[in-house]
């Protein structure tokens, strides 16, 4: 094959396949339903078993637990597509199936693979990752939720907070979280909790978010649960290294989120300039539109690319690519943020209210400076790995 006759954006037939397939589910339903799940703050249940349906929620998973078995690019493919219409559903999909289900695919034994991913691929068990805590967010290695030894089990004491998929509604809990608990100094471990373990409670859901609404965000509550010694992830003192394995594909989905927020956000505004007209022509003529127009262009595009190019070298359960993981997700995510406003700009006082969809893209794109890593995390992390190894700069 030729350089040139590379598709980068769909490098096989397969994938191809996925992204007709994510296009053609998003077009027909779930962008009918987005404002008004964004309006009333719910998820969507019924539309997450149809992703169920459609093989989307085990798209990295190994085909012995009933999923595709695929490859980073393919994960991109789907959450870039799906958060083009509704960011907020694709959170949570993708809560579910990277930051949980892929997680635990990669981390997570035989015996708590097959009890627990066959379920959650066919989207009967929704799932979460549970790190942040109401006092501890970024310096994750200070939170404060412990585990301790008893016999055949663990006991489980603290708080986490902001869970996406945190409840099924307002009075019940998630059904399976990973929670990552200290089990000595500065030492944490992960441990696999289910809806009904005694002890283990949802606390409040987050209501009145800015934006990512229909995605629902709760505070879990772990009060003396006793965790069997079966549902401990790995060996104890493994939660870091856990947490770093999956870092990468949970910040290129990430960041592959923001590129569909901003593809979105640049169609909208190229109608728009097309349409619309004032003082006897075309928006598209007015030298100020046509910057947003080319700036937006210019920027959407180098996320894309750096975005599909790394998840092409990602290899899915190890590490190698956490440069790269978080400089898609620093940049991607503040494309995708001043995408949203350019658009909200060019469509003036229409990108203002609702139908017009950028304002809820401008508002869920907000998120993704934050969520799995916040851009100054991202500086940080950038700043120690390129100055260990400036080689990485060529
Ligand atoms: C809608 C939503 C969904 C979420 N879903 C999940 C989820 O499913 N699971 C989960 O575990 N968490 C989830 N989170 C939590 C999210 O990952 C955290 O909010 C994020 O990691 C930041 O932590 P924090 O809010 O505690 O901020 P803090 O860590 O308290 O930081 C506050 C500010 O200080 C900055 N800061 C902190 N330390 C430094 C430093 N050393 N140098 C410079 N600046 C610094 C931060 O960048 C930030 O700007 C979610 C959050 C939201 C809003």
């Amino acid at each position: 094959m030729q350089p040139a006759d590379l598709n980068l954006f769909a490098p096989s037939p397969e994938h191809a396949q996925i992204a007709e397939t994510v296009r053609e589910f998003t077009l027909r339903e779930v962008e009918p339903q987005a404002l008004e799940h964004d309006r009333a703050e719910r998820f969507n249940w019924a539309l997450f078993r149809r992703a169920a349906e459609l093989g989307l929620l085990g798209v990295t998973i190994p085909e012995a637990y009933g999923g595709a078995g695929l490859d980073a690019t393919a994960a991109v493919q789907v959450y870039e597509i799906l958060a083009s219409s509704d960011p907020g559903f694709a959170l949570s999909s993708m809560a579910h199936a990277i930051l949980f289900a892929h997680n635990l695919a990669v981390n997570g034994n035989e015996e708590q693979r097959r009890r627990i991913l066959p379920k959650a691929v066919a989207g009967k068990w929704i799932g979460g990752l549970c790190m942040t805590e109401p006092e501890v967010g970024t310096d994750v290695l200070s939170l404060r939720t412990q585990a301790k030894r008893d016999d055949d089990a663990w006991i489980l004491d603290g708080t986490k907070t902001f869970i996406t998929n945190g409840g099924i509604d307002e009075n019940t809990e998630g059904d399976v979280f990973l929670v990552y608990a200290a089990t000595g100094e500065r030492e944490l471990s992960t441990f696999l909790v289910e809806k009904g373990m005694e002890g283990f409670r949802l606390g409040q859901k987050w209501q009145d978010k800015l934006g990512m609404r229909s995605s629902f965000t709760a505070e879990l509550v772990f009060d003396g649960v006793r965790v069997p010694a079966r549902n401990l992830v790995g060996s104890v003192g493994e939660g870091t290294s856990q947490m770093m394995r999956n870092l990468e594909v949970e910040r290129l989905t990430l960041a592959a989120m923001s590129v569909g927020i901003a593809g979105r956000c640049l169609r909208v505004m190229l109608e728009y300039a097309n349409e619309r007209r004032t003082f006897g022509k075309p928006l598209r003529e007015h030298g100020q539109i046509q910057r947003y127009l080319a700036e937006t262009f210019a920027e959407w595009k180098a996320a894309r690319t750096y975005v599909y190019d790394t998840a092409r070298r990602i290899r899915l359960g190890e590490v190698g690519q956490r440069v790269d993981a978080d400089a898609t997700k620093l940049f991607a995510a503040q494309v995708g943020k001043r995408a949203a406003d350019a658009a909200i700009q060019v469509l003036g006082g229409y990108g203002y209210m609702g139908e017009y969809v950028v304002e809820r893209l401008w508002r869920d794109a907000k998120l993704i400076e934050i969520g799995g890593g916040t851009l100054e995390a991202h500086h940080k992390n950038l700043a120690k790995d390129l100055c260990r190894d400036p080689s990485q700069v060529g």
